[in-house]
């Protein structure tokens, strides 16, 4: 089954949606409560599905990035542009490290707005001009970087991202790749915006995997990968079962 068609009519639907309740609606606390309240529970049952499916500031920057590619096909990271290949492939380690370790930039993040809700400390409202111009720079310079590389923002900056790629750890809920179906053409891995090395996993557990089932979509084998839902308490009853019978027994 590909996901492509379903995935892109939700996340257009609900970027509309945010739109105009942003242009309609003064969201009070009670509302903020509940949706954040359904993000969670979404989570704990289907990983980061949020970011991969619904998250509006996702949608927002997959089509900055569809810009980036059609201006000049713009790229770091991917290079559709043969100048920009050989640059890419020389310099390849050195950016994958930046890649890898600018993920973190979204942590911190988390943590400094944690600090000014609940400290009080650093907030973008006492601050004043200076914090509008800084929010400014921030918003500029995501708009580069999301022309040049997929999903920049969930990448390095989604505090959201960061706090439910945690969350997702309790889900039930995971990629899982068939060993016996799989051919290894690597295909998932390559289309994966993460950069997650799906080919080498049995399961994809990683807190940056935004369940977008990009890798499903791609991969060329039924039933080589595949969302599955491992509920411990049932497979451990499946598990117990086997053990009983004395015929399964070698
Ligand atoms: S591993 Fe698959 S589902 Fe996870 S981010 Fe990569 S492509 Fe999307
Ligand atoms: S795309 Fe499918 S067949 Fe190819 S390596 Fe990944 S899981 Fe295996």
């Amino acid at each position: 089954m590909n996901f492509k068609i379903f995935r892109r009519i939700i996340k257009g639907l609900v970027l509309l949606l945010s739109v105009y309740a942003i242009l309609n609606f003064a969201p009070n606390k009670y509302f903020m409560l509940i949706v954040l309240a359904s993000i969670l529970f979404i989570t704990l049952f289907l990983r980061t599905v949020f970011c991969g499916w619904i998250c509006p500031m996702g949608t927002l920057f997959d089509l900055i990035r569809e810009l980036g590619k059609k201006i000049g096909n713009l790229s770091v990271m991917r290079p559709i542009n043969n100048p920009y290949k050989k640059w890419v492939k020389k310099n390849k380690s050195v950016l994958n490290k930046i890649d890898r370790y600018s993920r973190y930039f979204r942590y911190a993040f988390f943590l400094w707005i944690l600090q000014s809700i609940f400290l009080g400390i650093a907030s973008i409202k006492s601050e004043g001009e200076r914090g509008i111009m800084s929010v400014l720079y921030v918003v500029i310079t995501m708009l580069i970087l999301g022309l040049l590389i997929e999903i920049s923002w969930c990448k390095y900056i989604c505090p959201v991202g960061a706090f439910l790629g945690l969350v997702s750890k309790l889900s039930p809920t995971r990629i899982s790749r068939n060993e016996d179906a799989c051919i290894n053409c690597r295909i998932c891995s390559k289309v994966c915006p993460m950069n997650i090395d799906v080919a080498n996993k049995k399961f994809v557990k990683d807190i940056d995997c935004q369940t977008c089932l990009k890798c499903v979509d791609a991969c060329p084998v039924d039933n080589a990968l595949a969302l599955k839902m491992k509920i411990p308490l049932l497979h451990g009853k499946k598990l117990q079962k086997k053990d009983s019978n004395p015929s399964k027994k070698t």
